[in-house]
């Protein structure tokens, strides 16, 4: 999956928060476009339970700009960039890869049928307007 650079910066800047921190990126063929930041109702260390009316909007948004849900991305403050058991078992759009950030690192998994499978992250896509 190729990602815009500038997106990097943004979500390990977003990942400093002590709390989770979650939402999505879409885009078109494999390559992300737009980033979206979805309130963590959960307001958890270790859980997100993104704000619902947020993600219905988001989703909206893709659907009329042609793109496609392609990541849910959230931070795992203190922990590893990897998934833990409840994110393979709560992961709620199959078809997108999830992307774990934790300090500077950086990971993506697909969890389709909670089989873990990690996904290359190219870093080198165009940068959005
Ligand atoms: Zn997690």
């Amino acid at each position: 999956m190729t990602i815009p650079k500038v997106f990097l910066d943004i979500l390990i800047e977003y990942a400093k928060d002590s709390r989770e921190v979650c939402g999505f990126l879409s885009g078109k063929n494999d390559r992300v476009f737009s980033l979206f930041v979805i309130t963590n109702m959960a307001k958890s260390r270790d859980r997100f339970r993104m704000a619902e009316e947020e993600v219905v909007s988001a989703l909206h948004l893709m659907e009329s700009e042609g793109e496609d849900l392609l990541a849910i991305w959230h931070s795992h403050p203190g922990g590893r960039a990897e998934p833990s058991l409840v994110d393979i078992r709560e992961h709620s759009f199959p078809e997108a890869i999830a992307i774990i950030v934790s300090g500077s690192s950086i990971a993506g998994f697909s969890l389709k049928n909670e089989k873990i499978l990690e996904i290359d992250l190219d870093w080198g896509g165009i940068d959005c307007e």
